[in-house]
Order: structure tokens, then sequence, then C-alpha cells
């Protein structure tokens, strides 16, 4: 669950953060006065949703069936998936440091752990086309090297929390949300920035970044209740970087919608009333060269016949 934090800009670590006791309504699981909500523990063994198994139905809900209803064990995990993950840690290595006051670590000591969590998976790797480990330890240093050069890797203000787990109830009618946060932090007037880190092979358009967005609305409405007497999220904001030659760090900033939570429930909704329902139609397409239940899904389509990811 969330631990709070509160650094300088410079890594100066300041004091507490004066949160009125945050965690109280994450333990009852929404405010004590909040009317109950519905639970998939029968279903997914979970008693709460997350944003990924929401992603995950939206993009295929069979493959979510497999992963989250019947539990079955994956043949592969993709490179990508690993990389992304790795990655992330990477950068939470970085804030923290910075959080602490302390040195920041080196391309080469971060690249150095991407390197062992690729080498490290139980589950066999999916290497793309062309790939290879040792393609994908350069990939790691070039991206690395570009994040920590550039001046997006320093957050303008105090750090609140680095990859927290928030939790609560966003709507009645869907069960405890569970949100994986990546960066909070505070501005000198008081608002609060939350920040999402995504590595991609091309830069995002406007249009990804609208898409994108009721994820972060979703941490945002959590958020508020969970560092209530702290301070408002006003801003949201996706640091992209990109798996290319000369990776490219990028910085894309929205402000919170008023009425942005409105799509979000929607799709939390619709998703939550597929999975109550039982509803798991198989959704073929390009998501299936990477599928983990490729190999025993009647509907796959093989590599061969798979259109390419947009
Ligand atoms: S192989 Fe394709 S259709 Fe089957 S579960 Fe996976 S993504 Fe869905």
């Amino acid at each position: 669950m969330i631990s709070i934090h509160s650094s300088t800009a410079n890594g100066s670590l300041q004091h507490e953060a004066h949160a009125r006791n945050p965690r109280q309504a994450l333990q009852a699981g929404g405010s004590p006065s909040a009317p109950p909500c519905p639970s998939p523990e029968a279903i997914t063994g979970k008693s709460y949703i997350s944003w990924s198994q929401v992603s995950s139905y939206q993009l295929c809900p069979k493959a979510f069936e497999f992963k989250y209803v019947l539990r079955a064990e994956p043949a592969m995990v993709s490179s990508s998936l690993v990389f992304g993950t790795a990655f992330h840690d990477a950068v939470a290595r970085v804030s923290q440091a910075d959080l602490e006051g302390a040195p920041r670590p080196s391309t080469e000591e971060l690249a150095s752990g991407v390197a062992q969590q690729l080498r490290a998976s139980s589950v066999p790797l999916q290497l793309a086309k062309g790939e290879s480990l040792e393609s994908l330890d350069a990939l790691a240093s070039r991206m690395l090297s570009a994040y920590l050069a550039s001046p997006e890797s320093h957050v303008q203000g105090t750090s609140i929390c680095i990859e927290d787990v928030v939790r609560g109830v966003v709507h009645p009618s869907v069960p405890l949300v569970e949100a994986r946060v990546d960066h909070v932090y505070q501005r000198t007037e008081g608002s609060l920035i939350v920040r999402d880190v995504k590595t991609t092979r091309t830069k995002w358009s406007d249009e990804k970044v609208s898409e994108s967005c009721p994820q972060l609305q979703l941490y945002a409405m959590l958020l508020d209740r969970e560092l209530d007497g702290v301070g408002k999220v006003e801003s949201l904001e996706f640091l992209t970087v990109t798996k290319a030659a000369k990776p490219v760090v990028r910085l894309h900033q929205v402000p919170v919608a008023k009425d942005g939570s409105r799509n979000m429930v929607d799709q939390l909704q619709q998703v939550w009333h597929g999975i109550e329902s039982g509803v798991f139609p198989a959704r073929p397409g390009w998501p299936c060269k990477s599928c983990p239940f490729n190999d025993r899904c009647p509907a796959a389509i093989k590599p061969a016949g798979a259109s390419g990811e947009p």
C-alpha cells in the first residue's frame, strides 16, 4: 500500500508528508460510509480489480479468462513485458535516489539490473523477430542513458510516492479497484502530479495520449482520497521513452478533466459486467503472436496470419 515520502526536487529529504491518516480509507476498502461494492473474489480469487486486468479484458476477454479466471500456466512471456517492467524498476531506482539525496545509479548499473531481470524469468522468454538478449541489453543502455540525460527525469517538485499501490471504491457498481502508481510529486503551489512511465516503439500521438488518459484519471481519483490533506491531483503526465536507435524521452502533460472520470467509470462498468456475466469471447488479432496462451487457444492466429501491432 501507499507509503508517503517527501523530498525536494534536488533530492534532499525534508520531512514526512502531513497526510491525514491516508491509510484509513484504503484499509476499509473506501470511505466507511461508502456503499458496499461487488467482489470478484469468487471469479479471480482477488477482492479487487486492477487497471491491467481491465486492459487485458479489453484486448482479449479469452486471454483474460486464461490468466485471471482459469489461472492457467503461461507457455511464455513476451520480452517486451519483462523489458518494460525492468525499465520501470530502473526508473524507480533513479527516483528513489533523488528522493534520498543519494547519487543516481549509472547507466551501467541500471542496465545491469534490466539484463538480470531479462535472464531471471522462470517462464521462457519470447523474443521478437531479430531480437536477442544482447540486443535488448544494448537497447536498455541507450534508453537509460537518454533518460538520465533528459531534463524530464527530474521532477519539478517534491516527491510524494514512488512505485506504490492504492486501492479504493470508484463506483458502487464495480469492485474495489487497485492502481499501481509510478510517481506522484507536488509542486510548490501544492498541486499534485501523477506520472506514469511508458516504453514505446513509436512516439505517442495526441490521440494515443487521450486514449491512455482513463488509466491516470482513475489513479487521480484514488489518490485524491488517499492523499486527502496533502493536496489535489491537478495534472497527469505520461513520460514516454522510445525503443529506438536514438531513444526520445518526452513528457505528455494533461490537466485533470472535471468530467474526465466518466469515460473511465464507463470502461470499468462495461468490463466488470462482462467478467461477472462470464462473457469471455476470443478476440483474435495482433495480440495472438505474443499471447502466452496461444498454444491452447483454438482461436489463435498464428504469426504468419497475424496482422502487425499498431
Ligand atoms: S491467442 Fe489470441 S484469441 Fe486466443 S486468447 Fe490469446 S489473444 Fe485471445
